[in-house]
This record gives structure tokens, sequence and C-alpha cells, in this order.
């Protein structure tokens, strides 16, 4: 046995790969263990389907219905090795992979470790804004949302319930205007029936985006018809708009305007997870930077795929998007070129093959951009999307489950998983101030 209880590779290069997510689930789905051994570490032992956070954000789904456990993933593939670890740093001189558990020796290293919100530097912000990467991170923004809701319901104070029932989403890529559309929905089938005392014609969702349009990786087409959706359902659109600074009750705003809030959702900017110890050459702007195979610059055993990685070519000079397939095609490529070249066969440089884009704005509500420049709005946009997304659920249990508190939900209208199950702020207190008995 070696470090960490892993099994000797018995002459076979081991490969270690960091990150279960898109990029390292299919990497080792495609990789022939036959001619190596594969060690997959994430501190999650689950994979996350990123695009549904939205839904357990707004207790559409549950976490589990958009989770698949990594172990069970695997289960019949040989030697395949699972540690659930957060990966610390990597000591490149002695190709070791370094954990609070111990050290793991690699002969090849694949960096699958995707992306975590960026604040920009500031802490406030940081410590104030919720954002929504991790399935952590969404139950918590559910549960701040609707203890939110019940504070609103308790208070007279009418500058206080104002704040507490403005929600502002920072960023109108395709997650702020998902979670938008999400929480519109939310409040006219679910929160006007719930809170009766409350005027819920007064809850305020405000998507705050930067530039001047929405979708802007979308064609201008999907852009305006988000644009139009989201107008009908009652968001508020502001444009141009910068977030400087949030206190968790105030945000401020470049232009020096001020909104009260208890909520601030952040959409806006993302950063690469780099480990700490490769080269400085190696990455730029928190991304590896990697050739056409993948490799990272400066090394010849270490790769990079999703959306960690930085590639250009002639059709992205600004690099690849960073969207789920570009993750699923670079894993698998590395994967069959690492069972080429046990074959002493050729390996093929990566070129990634564009599916179009999609983004689900509410109930038959969806804009697609297909392959040939063709483009889809309304309900055949939204059933591309929802057969899109239950088909890459990974888990015979997470599609069927998942597809059927969908269908339940279009039809009955009922969100089951809004209840506020975690303690609430007053009880943590309570406890915090009861004395032990003796
Ligand atoms: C809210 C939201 C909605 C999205 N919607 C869409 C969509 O509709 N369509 C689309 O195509 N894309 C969408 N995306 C983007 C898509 O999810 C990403 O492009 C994709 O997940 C990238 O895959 P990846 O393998 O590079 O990284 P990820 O899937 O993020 O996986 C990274 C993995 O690495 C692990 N990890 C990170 N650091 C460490 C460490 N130090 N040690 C151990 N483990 C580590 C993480 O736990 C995680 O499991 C969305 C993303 C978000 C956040």
């Amino acid at each position: 046995m070696d470090a960490l209880n892993l099994p000797a590779p018995q002459g076979k290069p081991r490969i270690v790969v960091i990150g279960g997510g898109f990029g390292g689930l299919n990497f080792v789905h495609a990789l022939d263990t036959r001619h190596y051994q594969v060690v997959l570490l994430d501190q999650y032992n689950y994979h996350t389907f990123a695009p549904l956070l939205y839904q357990v954000a707004t207790a559409g789904l549950d976490a589990p219905d958009i989770c698949g456990a990594l172990r069970k993933s695997f289960r019949s593939k040989k030697d395949f090795h699972f540690r659930m670890l957060r990966v610390r740093g990597i000591d490149d001189g002695a190709q070791e992979v370094l954990t609070e558990a111990g050290s793991i020796h690699y002969d090849q290293l694949v960096l699958a470790t995707g992306t975590r919100a960026n604040f920009f530097g500031n802490d406030k912000l940081a410590a104030h804004a919720l954002p929504l990467k991790t399935v952590p991170q969404a139950r918590q923004l559910r549960h701040h949302l609707f203890q939110t809701l019940e504070r609103a319901d308790l208070t007279d104070d009418p500058a206080e319930r104002s704040s507490l029932m403005t929600f502002v989403i920072v960023g109108g890529g395709p997650s702020g205007v998902e979670l938008a559309g999400a929480l519109s929905e939310l409040r006219r089938h679910v929160l006007q029936r719930d809170y009766p005392d409350t005027d819920t014609d007064h809850l305020r969702f405000i998507l705050v985006e930067g530039g001047d349009q929405l979708l802007a990786q979308f064609s201008d087409k999907s852009s305006d018809d988000a644009l139009r959706n989201l107008e009908e359902m009652n968001i508020e659109l502001w444009f141009g708009k910068l977030i400087a600074d949030y206190d968790g009750r105030t945000a401020t705003f470049k232009d020096g305007s001020t909104l009260h809030t208890h909520t601030v959702i952040w959409g806006a900017g993302v950063t690469g997870e780099v480990i700490e110890g490769l080269s400085d050459k190696s990455a730029e702007k928190g991304h590896y930077l990697i050739d056409d195979h993948m490799r990272v610059r400066e090394y010849q055993n270490v790769y990079a795929i999703g959306d960690v990685a930085y590639l250009t070519s002639d059709k992205w000079l600004q690099g690849h998007p960073g969207v789920a397939q570009v993750a699923i095609q670079m894993g698998q490529r590395l994967a069959k070129n690492f069972n080429a070249l046990a074959k002493n066969k050729e390996t093929q440089p990566f070129e990634y093959f564009d599916k179009g884009n999609l983004a689900i704005i509410g109930r038959n509500r969806a804009v697609a951009d297909l392959p040939g420049g063709i483009h889809l709005n309304g309900f055949p946009a939204w059933f591309i999307w929802a057969v899109v997304h239950i088909f890459y659920l990974i888990g015979f249990r997470n599609r069927l489950f998942t597809f059927l508190s969908w269908v339940g939900n279009y039809i009955t209208y009922n969100r089951s998983v809004r209840l506020v199950i975690e303690p609430t702020l007053e009880e943590e207190l309570r406890e915090a101030h009861t004395p032990a008995t003796p």
C-alpha cells in the first residue's frame, strides 16, 4: 500500500485527477485503466450538475436530485481509486499532490478543478454576497431566501420590510438570468399564496448587469428575447451598473448610488481554482495556460481541462467558453490521447464541437442558439432545455426523480422543499446563551 491507503500501481503509470466535475468525470470514464492506474480526488464525494443549482436555490429541486455519488459512478471501473480530499498544493519536483491527510505521488497529473466566485479582492462583498457555485451555497441561498421572507412577515417597520423584500442578483449571464426567472416564478406561483399577510407585489427582484445586454455570449436574438421575457415577469433590469460594495444591508454602486437590501446574490465573476505549487508561468489571470493537447505551460506531465484551463484557437480568440460541453469534450479528448499513447498511436489536438447555447427563463420560456444559426424561443427552446438537462444528469435515480419532481411541479406549481430546516439565527443565539445542565 502507498500513502493514503492507495494500492501500488503495479508498473502502470499513475494518473492523479483533481476534481470530479464535468471534465474530471468524463476523463475518468473514457480512460482505459488496463494501461493506467487512476486516482480521483475531490473535496466532495459527489458530482454536481451545476446547470440545475438555481433550481435547488429556489426550492424547485432538492440537492440529491442534482448530485451523483462519485464512488457509485465508477464502481465497475478497475484500478480506479477515489479519495475525498481538498488538495492544498502541488510539489512538481517530487511529483506529489499535497493534502492534509498526506501526499500522493503522480506520474501524470490532470487538473480539473473548475472555478469559484471572484469578488475582485473586495472582502466585504465576499463576506456578505451569496455565491451560487456549489450545492452547499445553493442550500444556503434557499435557506436565506425563506428566512428573509419570514422576517419580512414579522416586521412592521416599512423601511426594514422593504430592504428584506428587495433581492439583488448581480450578473446578466446565464446563471443570473435563470435565477431571476426562477425567483419570479416562485413569487407568482408559491409566495403569493404562502404569504397572504405580505404584499408580495412589493417583492423586488433586481438583476444588475455591468454591460448593456443580457446573455452576452448568446445571439442578439436570444439576448433580446431574454430581456423581453424577464420584463414580462416583472424583473427589474439595471444595465451599466457596477456594484462597488455591500455590507449586508446597503449595496453601493460605482456611480455612488445606494440600495437597501438584505440580499445580494453574486453571479458576476469567477476565477479558476488554481492550486499553489506549479511554476508562475503556468497560469495567468486565474487559469492554467494550456496547449491544444491540454498540457499546462512548462510541463510535460501536467494537464488542465475544463473551466480552470485557458486555451485559445483561431475560432476562440478570447479562450473557450466556460461551459459544461467544453469540459466534457476536453476530458474525453485527453483520455483518448492517453489511451492512444499506451498503444503507441498518434494523439489528436482538442477541437471544440459547439452544440450551441441554452438558457431557461421560466415555465415555457427559454432561449436556444443551435448549430446552423438556428434560434428558438418559448416552448420549443424550453422543451429542448428540459430533455438535454435530464439526459445529462448522471445516474438513473437522478434522472427519474428529477423528471418526476419536474412533472409534479409543472402540474401543481408546488415546491415541496421550501421548508426552513436549518436552525434560525434566533435559535442559534438562544442555544449559545443557554447554560449547560449540570
Ligand atoms: C449556477 C451555474 C449554472 C450553470 N449553468 C450552465 C449551463 O446551463 N450550461 C453549461 O454548459 N454550463 C453551465 N454552467 C457552467 C458549468 O457548470 C461549468 O462549465 C462546468 O461545471 C465546468 O466543469 P469543470 O469540470 O471544469 O469544473 P466543475 O464542474 O466546477 O468541477 C470542479 C470540481 O473540482 C473540485 N475541486 C476544486 N478544487 C479542488 C481542490 N483544491 N481539491 C479537491 N477538489 C477540488 C470541485 O469540488 C468540483 O467537484 C453553470 C455553472 C454554474 C455555477
